[in-house]
């Protein structure tokens, strides 16, 4: 049988993605003389999401991959939606994921003199014309995709009156909507892109870089590809959503007769139970379903770092996911999966109690203090042991006790034993209920001294281990228990008349009250722990000195298939 060789990369022996395939074939072939330049392009118009993460980690990587280069360009051609706030959140962002764009910050606002100049090009060609048609005729006159649509009046202008009109539109002659540059294509074009798209509108309008020195604007599909031109850019990549834009892109570079990037395109990252469009987030946040952009439940990249994600784990997912050619959703346990994979390394071991209920060892002195060894991480030594204080009375928690368990509970009960991790085998002799409520108030036990944790005589053995927290030492923290912000797999797939928002979780967020053994007091804002037994925690921003509190990033295991869903 004939050997399939199949192209790899050489650090991960991954098959290789159909870009890099296209990026090493045109190496081969000596195209750009081998350069690779790629850009990452977004819209400062909201705060960046993991969406757009994939494709932050996809642009840089191809470039560090082939040793070239990668920009950070903001799109800012529509000043109405746009913000200094979003243009600084967006390069906190791609740093914290690990990317240096260097001295390569760009603007397409930087490019309007050159863009207008582009349209000048393609007016003197005959290619582009002045059109008075209101946006709602150009939308009349541009058919559909099964009916050509009709030409505009104001196509046989003379290349002169369209050089007037286009330098009194730029001097700001002419209110708002009342003409437009337009490209002279064709309106019987199978792509609606080419009947003839509008290159610049008029738009009085306040630009947070070029402030109030334009008022015409060039339209998305005018400024990107020239930007990408300009840059030198060898390959923009973009999502599936541009290929039908691809012939304008070609078009525009072609008539103007500059530097051809070329365009290719990719499928759009989605993840299960969550949106992935900024006009949704920007409506969850305005509409206070959460507590702003970084709410811990949203999908953007603030919210993921302030819930506990690492720039690793995300650059791992990305990776895991690949680069797709059809559209696809990716199921959010994968995310979790691979913060749980980082987190496992990177983060110590705490105790803490989330539902406490109190244990009274009846036998233990009543003022003696232990001071218990415990491992930081099982997975790196290095992070070397500390010191647990242990005392008469301890919290466990509520549910790993049960007065009447089945043949399987291998926690705590009525005569059973558990050991209580890092100090004793305890033995459970009676419970105290609150005589109105019957909820238990207090477990008594006596503990066995000769099974103390390290000691060479505590060799006995039990099937459960219970993590505690001594109740004289513990520090209280307030912990916030995030689930799914929705509960349908794919929000966004709606019946009539409903909208995403309908299935929104209403329980994605439990506040508990915890108790936490005292090396906790050294926590810092975003450090990441492993609470035994119960998950992955990070330290929230708004902890103060005398309350700390923890964001939950994932459970130890994945415990959604339990909850009840919107099918
Ligand atoms: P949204 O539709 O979520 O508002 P957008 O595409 O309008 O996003 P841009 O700021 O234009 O946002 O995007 C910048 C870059 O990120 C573009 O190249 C875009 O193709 C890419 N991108 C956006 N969303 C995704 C996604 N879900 N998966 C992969 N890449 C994405
Ligand atoms: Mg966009």
């Amino acid at each position: 049988m004939e050997e399939i060789k199949i192209a790899e990369d050489e650090k991960t022996n991954r098959a290789l993605n159909f870009i890099e395939d296209i990026i090493e074939e045109d190496i081969r072939n000596g195209v750009n003389e081998g350069r690779v330049h790629t850009r990452f392009p977004p819209e400062p118009n909201g705060y960046l999401h993991i969406g757009h993460a994939k494709s932050i980690c996809l642009n840089f990587g191809l470039g560090n991959k082939y040793n070239g280069k990668t920009n950070l360009r903001f799109d800012d051609t529509n000043p109405v939606k746009e913000d200094v706030e979003y243009v600084e959140s967006i390069m906190e962002d791609v740093k914290w994921l690990g990317f240096d764009w260097q001295d390569r910050l760009f603007y397409a606002s930087d490019y309007f003199d050159q863009l207008y100049e582009y349209a000048i090009i393609l007016i003197k060609k005959g290619k582009a014309y002045v059109c008075d048609m209101t946006a709602e005729e150009i939308s009349e006159t541009r058919g559909t995709p099964t009916r050509p649509g009709k030409e505009s009046p104001f196509r046989i202008r003379s290349v002169e009156e369209n050089l007037d009109l286009f330098s009194r539109m730029r001097a700001g002659e002419f209110p708002d909507g009342t003409r437009v540059l337009r490209a002279n294509i064709d309106m019987t074009s199978p792509n609606m892109h080419m009947r003839d798209p509008v290159l610049y509108r008029i738009l009085h309008a306040y630009h947070h870089r070029t402030e109030n020195r334009w008022c015409i604007y060039p339209m998305y599909d005018f400024a990107h590809g020239q930007s990408d031109s300009i840059e030198h850019i060898t390959h923009s990549i973009c999502t599936l959503e541009f290929e039908v834009h691809r012939p304008l892109y070609d078009w525009f570079i072609r008539e103007i007769g500059i530097y051809a990037p070329r365009q290719i395109e990719f499928a759009r990252l989605n993840v299960t139970y969550t949106v992935m469009s900024k006009r949704k987030l920007l409506e969850l946040v305005r509409e206070g379903n959460v507590s702003g952009w970084d709410d811990p439940r949203m999908p953007t990249i603030c919210g993921l770092r302030r819930r506990g994600y690492t720039p690793e784990s995300i650059r791992n997912f990305a990776d895991i996911i690949g680069v797709a050619k059809r559209d696809n959703i990716i199921d959010v346990s994968l995310l979790e999966f691979c913060i749980r994979e980082d987190l496992n390394n990177r983060a110590n071991r705490l105790m803490a109690v989330l539902d406490p209920v109190k244990v009274i060892l009846d036998n233990y002195p009543e003022d003696l203090v232990e001071e218990m060894e415990s491992v930081n991480n099982p997975e790196d030594e290095s992070k070397g042991k500390r010191k647990v204080p242990f005392s008469k009375t301890v919290f466990i928690e509520r549910d790993d006790f049960m007065e009447d368990p089945p043949n399987k509970f291998f926690r705590l009960s009525p005569g059973r034993e558990v050991r209580l991790k890092a100090a004793y085998i305890i033995k459970c002799e009676s419970v105290a209920k609150d005589p109105k409520t019957g909820k238990i108030e207090e477990i008594h036990c006596t503990y066995d001294p000769t099974t103390k944790s390290g000691m060479p005589e505590s060799n006995r053995k039990v099937k459960g281990t219970l993590h505690w927290v001594s109740a004289k030492h513990a520090v209280a923290a307030e912990v916030r228990l995030y689930d799914r912000l929705f509960l349908k797999e794919n929000p966004d797939e709606n019946e009539l008349g409903a909208t995403y928002k309908d299935f929104l979780n209403p329980n994605s967020l439990n506040i508990v009250s915890a108790l936490i053994e005292p090396a906790v007091k050294a926590a810092q804002i975003l450090e990441k722990y492993q609470f035994e037994r119960t998950g992955y925690f990070s330290v929230d921003k708004d902890s103060t000195t005398n309350m700390l509190v923890f964001n939950r990033v994932v459970p130890l295991k994945d415990s959604w298939s339990k909850v009840e869903k919107v099918k």
